[in-house]
């Protein structure tokens, strides 16, 4: 990875480090972080006659040759310090960032959503999910509906949050980027689908939008939820959020086996922000809440909880596991208070 003495580099001194790396058949990748470009090298990098020439150009900083599975999101790299910013909240600042609302959007009851969206702005909440198209196990189930975008779009228009949603697969990526969608889900069943983590990485890079990339079920280890984030940051955009969400197969009475425990484990490994989702995890409303704490207590930087105005009125998982603004607004004074200590002797 290169990275330039200045905030990013000129045209004409790109064509300089891009002639070097072609005579090694590499090529250069920007990556616009929020204060400065990082360069990372494409092809075979196992150059140091390469990287011995770049580092000498006068307008290079510092060249890392970091071996790592994952260089870009490794914590060593030159994108260690990249904050990803929502709205004008910088996550895992000063409060454990909160996303939350519904697990998916009735599009035939568009107050129930907006309504929702209101009482959790009033809880604190900081940005606002919903499920557009929804990846359901039963091919007969509702399967999420186009029109739900506008719904969400216009929450964002009357309370101001960032909005969450999933895509699967191009079309919908294509739909929630011209929404100007602010957070792009990529769910536990896609989370190894490296075409789609291309293609996201590819059509969001160089812009704010960021991405929630979850844990996949099949207990993916840190290494490989790591590399799979990877793909994204390698097509250009940094802004990724980690959400580990439990896997398989289920602690007995519990949706999946709640795995907030590894959010350390990607912390020292990584610098991107840890945003745990405790709904799929426990998969019961009664568990949110402990979940929810014990996250932010193995060091999360957030939480992406399913909540409900009237969650026996939702769809999806909304009946099941959807929690009411009410215990929202006693959970997050509960984390904000495990938040401010969590590092105190
Ligand atoms: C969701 O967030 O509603 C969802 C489907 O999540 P996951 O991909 O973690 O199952
Ligand atoms: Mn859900």
């Amino acid at each position: 990875m290169i990275i330039p003495k200045g905030s990013k580099l000129t045209g004409e001194q790109i064509a300089q480090v891009e002639r070097i790396a072609n005579d090694f058949d590499c090529s250069i990748l920007e990556i616009q972080g929020r204060n400065r470009c990082v360069y990372a090298i494409l092809g075979d990098e196992d150059r140091e006659v390469m990287f011995k020439r770049i580092a000498g150009l006068s307008f290079i900083r510092r060249v890392d040759m970091i071996e790592s599975p994952y260089k870009l999101m490794d914590k060593r790299s030159g994108l260690s310090d990249h904050l990803v910013k929502l709205g004008m909240e910088e996550i895992g600042k000063s409060f454990p960032f909160i996303i939350g609302g519904p697990c998916t959007i009735d599009p035939d009851q568009p107050n129930l959503y907006l309504e929702t969206a209101h009482a959790l702005k009033e809880c604190g909440v900081n940005a606002l999910r919903g499920g557009v198209w929804k990846p359901r196990t039963n091919p007969y189930s509702y399967q999420g509906d186009s029109k739900a975008l506008e719904i969400i779009v216009q929450a964002r228009d009357e309370t101001s949050l960032p909005i969450d949603v999933e895509v699967m697969d191009l079309e919908q990526l294509k739909i929630a980027l011209e929404a100007k969608v602010d957070i792009l889900q990529i769910g536990t069943r896609n989370a190894l689908n490296y075409s789609l983590l291309k293609e996201v990485g590819r059509l969001s890079a160089g812009s704010d939008t960021s991405i929630l990339l979850k844990r996949g079920r099949h207990v993916a280890s840190p290494d490989e939820f790591i590399a799979a984030a990877e793909y994204l940051v390698a097509e250009g955009n940094p802004n990724i959020l980690l959400c580990p969400r439990g896997t398989t197969p289920a602690l007995d009475g519990y949706r999946n086996h709640p795995d907030e425990s590894i959010t350390p484990l990607l912390k020292n490994r990584t610098w991107a922000p840890v945003i745990v989702d405790p709904s799929h995890s426990v998969g019961h409303s009664d568990f949110v809440k402990a979940c929810s704490i014990s996250a932010i207590a193995y060091g999360a930087d957030g939480l992406c909880i399913e909540s409900h105005i009237e969650p026996s009125k939702g769809i999806g998982d909304d009946p099941k596991q959807a929690i009411t603004p009410t215990v929202m607004k006693d959970l997050i004074a509960c984390c904000q208070s495990v938040w401010e200590n969590r590092y105190k002797a």
